[in-house]
């Protein structure tokens, strides 16, 4: 199968006829809308890039075969554009929605990081953050 392709960012793909894996960018872009609202704690960020494509039913994360294995969406997208993620560090969401894989949106961080990021974020949407809290 022959595809000409631009994908959400803007990047054109064209594959040879032929070739028999479809490129992963086709099995993801088109499954991402874009025009979702951005959190409404965080509207700087600007609109999320929801998946709405299939969820695996078991953890509830979206998974990508790709390269001989199964991906996390939003590792995934992050791997694409910025390269390999260096070991031990996880892809955290800023807008703290789960299936959101805007790049503008996904951040490096250690486990710890993501964590706390996680824990203030919860307290800030409850109304509980302050700095005297998470200090
Ligand atoms: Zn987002």
């Amino acid at each position: 199968m022959e595809y000409t392709f631009t994908d959400a960012i803007g990047k054109k793909y064209h594959t040879p006829p032929g070739r028999k894996e479809t490129p992963v960018e086709i099995r993801i872009w088109p499954n991402v809308d874009k025009s979702a609202p951005a959190p409404s704690d965080k509207p700087y960020l600007g609109n999320c890039w929801v998946w709405t494509g299939i969820v695996n039913p078991q953890h509830g994360y979206v998974s990508v075969w790709y390269k001989k294995k199964y991906w996390r969406l939003h590792r995934l997208v992050y791997h694409l554009i910025n390269g390999p993620i260096a070991k031990g560090m996880v892809i955290g969401h800023k807008c703290n929605v789960k299936h959101c894989c805007r790049p503008e949106h996904l951040e490096e961080v250690t486990q710890g990081q993501n964590t706390r990021d996680a824990i203030k974020d919860g307290l800030r949407k409850a109304g509980l953050y302050s700095k005297e809290v998470m200090s």
